[in-house]
């Protein structure tokens, strides 16, 4: 039996489809589809609820407040993720002079949220683009991480993923990367995703 797409049924109910249409779909639910019924019914509570409203609400706030909805339920299927708070940068300590200029290629930061910590050391050489990351991440309501249900992955400032890797059982992780601004890092720990961020700026500019 031929189905009817979720559109189809969407104009059915607000009765602008086609009379043709119209006709063959009212047919298909004589002759006894449940899966169409039941998406007829949906959207017919949809149609109601939406006329409704219409009273008192213009269509614009519905339409902002369903997308609102939208999301919300898609977050609480996933971990809300959560900015993680820097907690130490080697770039922020005093250092004497001569150091500085030693150790301006390596660059260790500390992020925490809910209960992690993330311990990231950055390297790169003078010359070189490719970013060596070495993490740990530690969580304060156990000692191991399942690695199963931990994830690391790297993001572009626009929210592209660059890299996703896995943490071993200690919490740690290693990536190599391209440098570029304002890149982020997101550490998922049991439904826990605090985001790094910004993981530093890395382009190295004027140079
Ligand atoms: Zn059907």
């Amino acid at each position: 039996m031929e189905h009817f797409p979720e559109q189809a049924w969407a104009d059915f109910v607000r009765g602008i489809s086609k009379s043709e249409a119209t006709i063959t779909m009212n047919s298909h639910l004589t002759s006894g589809c449940t899966d169409c019924a039941a998406v007829l019914d949906v959207w017919k509570r949809v149609h109601a609820i939406a006329s409704r409203e219409s009273s008192y609400m213009p269509p614009e706030d519905r339409v902002r407040m369903m997308r609102v909805e939208f999301q919300a339920r898609n977050r609480s299927r996933k971990a809300e993720p959560v900015t993680a708070k820097l907690i130490f940068d080697t770039l922020a300590q005093p250092l004497t002079a001569g150091i500085r200029s030693a150790a301006a290629t390596a660059r260790q930061l500390v992020y925490e949220a809910e209960g992690l910590t993330v311990d990231v050391r950055l390297d790169a050489q003078p010359q070189s683009k490719t970013v060596f990351a070495v993490g740990q991440i530690l969580d304060k309501r156990m000692p191991l991480i399942p690695s199963t249900e931990a994830s690391v992955t790297l993001w572009t400032e626009k929210g592209l993923p660059l890299i996703e890797t896995r943490p071993n059982q200690f919490g740690e992780f290693h990536l190599e990367f391209e440098a570029q601004d304002n890149l982020r890092l997101s550490v998922t720990v049991l439904g826990r995703t605090p985001i790094l961020k910004p993981l530093a700026n890395l382009r190295k500019a004027g140079r």
